[in-house]
């Protein structure tokens, strides 16, 4: 999506704190963090929100989710972290490319 900041972000449009990267996920430091660590995980193909899962996506976030759990051990997480995610206007999504939010203190 040309108009997406996170697509842009993908394509290495504009820079990002890249902490993980694959064929599917890209993970990266928030821009604006509420906690010590504050990464977001998105999928490289474009999903507006979970408002737009169908049964095709259930492995890719399954991965997320996974993904979240490893990178979050990674970043010293290991008494716990916070996941979040946004969904539509009314969720109080902000940037429409489906995210989950990892936050913990240390
Ligand atoms: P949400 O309300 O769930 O849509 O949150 C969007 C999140 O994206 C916010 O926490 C923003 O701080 C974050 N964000 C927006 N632009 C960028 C960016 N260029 N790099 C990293 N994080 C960003």
């Amino acid at each position: 999506m040309s108009n997406c900041i996170f697509c842009k972000i993908i394509a290495k449009e504009i820079p990002s704190k890249i902490i993980y990267e694959d064929d599917d996920l890209l993970a990266f430091h928030d821009i604006n963090p509420s906690a010590d660590v504050h990464f977001l995980i998105i999928p490289k193909v474009h999903i507006e929100s979970m408002l737009h899962l169908n049964d095709e996506h259930q492995s890719i976030m399954g991965k997320i989710m996974v993904t979240a759990n490893k990178l979050a051990l990674e970043q010293g997480l290991q008494k716990g972290y916070k996941t979040l995610v946004n969904t539509g206007k009314n969720g109080g999504q902000e940037v429409f490319h489906l995210h989950v939010h990892v936050l913990g203190n240390k």
